[in-house]
């Protein structure tokens, strides 16, 4: 018996990128004595994250929310698996009514997204958009007193503003029940968040040969703040780079934060843990 374990905090075994075999890779992931977090990006993901958390109890949980990606429609150029985002009017009854199912642990993954631009939208008219319906989410998680699992992703000409963006929008909603998930900025930035009592996620983007500045901030966020996860399918680690992930491979996510913090893999085991159950209020049962 394995006195500890790894939760992927964020993956998506809940998308159609595993309909084929969807019952070898949860095997193989529970095997393991894994535990896996899976968000909704709309409201069929978030359904299906729910299915799977009230199917397999203690081992894997559901988090739901319309992902921004999906407000629009967009076509969405993921290296791994390219596809066009369906859009879908924010009903805040329907997300209500998941977010008090059994084994939905957080709000997410919702947030601000200013890299996928829409076509023929107003740059001012989607963001606007975007605030709106992110608000919306965090009067959800602050009513049903859950955490959220916040996605950022910025453009390529303001490396910071969405994240400074999503920052006012929660400080001004005096929030900060949230982890920062799949962190891809600066350490001014998480510094930022970190003060305001927000959590850092890294996913494998940490093991890209072109990720040394990101390592920084891996180095700079303390250990009880930080935790680990795949984003699978997306993001898979270096060693399958283009591959479909799945959320066996967040070991090599701590292996690298293990190594960027010149500590043993164990500790970043055990600490990342324990901040996921923490964090999320797991009921994550005894790992075999
Ligand atoms: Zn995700």
């Amino acid at each position: 018996m394995k006195n500890t374990m790894l939760i992927d905090t964020h993956c998506h075994l809940n998308f159609s990128a595993y309909k084929d075999d969807f019952d070898d890779v949860e095997k193989r992931t529970l095997d393991a004595g894994m535990r896996i977090i899976n968000p909704g990006s709309q409201n069929t993901t978030s359904k299906r994250a729910i299915d799977l958390a009230q199917k397999y109890p203690g081992k894997m949980f559901a988090a739901v929310a319309l992902h921004p990606i999906h407000l629009h429609e967009t076509y969405v150029d993921e290296v791994e698996i390219p596809f066009k985002s369906r859009e879908e009017n924010f009903d805040p009854a329907y997300y209500d009514s998941l977010a008090q199912e059994k084994g939905v642990v957080a709000i997410g993954e919702c947030g601000i997204d200013y890299f996928h631009v829409p076509e023929g939208v107003e740059e001012v008219e989607f963001k606007n958009k975007q605030k709106e319906v992110f608000l919306k989410h965090i009067e959800l998680a602050s009513k049903r007193n859950l955490p959220m699992i916040l996605h950022c992703r910025p453009s390529k000409q303001e490396p910071q503003g969405a994240y400074r963006d999503m920052f006012a929008i929660l400080q001004h909603a005096g929030y900060s029940r949230g982890v920062v998930h799949c962190f891809i900025s600066d350490v001014e930035i998480a510094r930022m968040f970190l003060e305001a009592g927000f959590m850092i996620s890294f996913t494998g983007i940490i093991t890209f040969p072109n990720a040394k500045s990101l390592l920084d901030v891996v180095k700079f966020v303390p250990l009880d703040r930080l935790m680990v996860e795949t984003d699978a399918p997306y993001l898979a680690p270096q060693q399958f780079r283009g591959k479909r992930n799945e959320p066996l491979y967040v070991k090599y996510v701590a292996e690298k934060v293990a190594e960027v913090k010149g500590v043993g893999y164990e500790d970043i085991e055990r600490q990342t843990t324990a901040n996921a159950i923490r964090f999320f209020n797991l009921d994550a049962g005894n790992p075999s």
